[in-house]
């Protein structure tokens, strides 16, 4: 029997206002810290985290994240990091800056706090960067040692900050159980350590789907006023940690292949991670030839929560074959999860599917 590999963050903490904990929290990691996050978060976040962090004796400096998970900008924040000699790196912000901070801190051999200020994607509680280029095409996957020490989710942040964030979040979050599911069912389904997926992994991704279904909509409307429930908690979690469980234990399939391939596109690159995530589930569960009624059950349940289910809706109008092969050629590269898919995948399969979504995302939203 092939190897079962779970693995996962040591610690997890989420709550209204625990921001201003940060400190007892992350004691034992070290003296002095250094908080990563553009200009925005640190004008949110940085008074309140070095606040905590010096009532408990550590030193903490900031330096502002210019945007991009990219080589040049991860090089730039680790000498910035060594020059300080600082031991904990803070990654506050979207996916982004946090994985800017795992990989700054894998580079200086750092711990790591992973602080979402949004619940837009399950990268905080990983143990891996999606590297883009400096123009945001997806490059390749980082795997680190190590995961995150801590990650701390303050809900009074998340449901603060703009709605959109949480929707993308909720994409992110929705293609999770579909992608893990498939690469359970797989023969040679794998995780992203190497490893078949434990019952652990697969049951947490079908509890962060259930979560989504039954409290998506209400959490959305909730933030929308600024307001946390415990709807909102319960998202945020999903969103957050059982996603980011999901994924890693789980395995990704084709939905992130395909989100993957349509960053080639330019066009795509205003839409958020989430938001073509949810372009790749619903290709996907065409692909997989799910039943009519299932595909447009998600199409509905995406358009209440504010998620795209057409191209023209992630900057793609009237995409040409060229343009969908291009997509399609991309998701279907040989190191992507795509492969995790219980069947055998085809570019030409992959962009028929991604064509299909498209139609009846028009269908079931005219
Ligand atoms: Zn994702």
């Amino acid at each position: 029997m092939a190897t079962k590999i779970f693995s996962t963050a040591p610690n997890y903490v989420q709550g209204r206002g625990v921001t201003a904990n940060i400190g007892d929290h992350a004691e034992q990691l070290g003296d002095s810290a250094l908080l990563i996050a553009d200009e925005i978060v640190l004008d949110l976040v940085a008074g309140t985290v070095t606040e905590s962090f010096e009532s408990r004796g550590i030193d903490a400096t900031s330096v502002t994240f210019k945007g991009e998970v990219s080589t040049t900008e991860i090089e730039r924040i680790t000498d910035e990091a060594t020059t300080q000699g600082v031991d904990t790196v803070v990654g506050a912000g979207g996916g982004k800056a946090i994985d800017t901070a795992k990989s700054v801190a894998d580079a200086a051999e750092l711990a790591t706090v992973s602080m979402p200020t949004v619940a837009s994607t399950d990268a905080p509680t990983s143990s891996l960067s999606v590297i883009y280029s400096e123009q945001g095409e997806f490059e390749e996957y980082q795997f680190h040692e190590s995961h995150p020490e801590l990650v701390l989710v303050d809900t009074e942040l998340i449901a603060a900050a703009p709605t959109h964030f949480f929707v993308s979040g909720v994409g992110d979050a929705l293609a999770t159980w579909f992608e893990a599911d498939a690469a359970y069912q797989a023969t040679n389904g794998q995780n992203f350590f190497g490893g078949r997926p434990t019952r652990a992994g697969h049951t947490l991704s079908e509890l962060c789907y259930e979560t989504i279904r039954e409290h998506a909509h209400a959490a959305i409307q909730a933030v929308e006023q600024n307001a946390v429930t415990e709807s909102v908690e319960a998202v945020t979690e999903a969103n957050t940690l059982l996603s980011g469980l999901g994924f890693e234990n789980g395995g990704l399939a084709a939905a992130h292949s395909i989100h993957n391939g349509l960053t080639q596109l330019e066009e795509t690159h205003d839409a958020s991670h989430g938001e073509k995530v949810n372009i790749g589930t619903i290709a996907q569960l065409v692909l997989e030839g799910r039943s009519n009624a299932f595909i447009e059950e998600i199409i509905t349940f995406s358009q209440t929560a504010g998620l795209p289910v057409t191209l023209g809706e992630i900057g793609l109008d009237d995409p040409s074959d060229e343009q969908l092969g291009q997509v399609a050629k991309a998701a279907c590269a040989e190191e992507e999860t795509i492969h995790n898919e219980p069947f055998a995948i085809t570019p030409a399969a992959v962009a028929d599917a991604i064509r299909t979504a498209d139609a009846v995302g028009h269908t079931v939203s005219e």
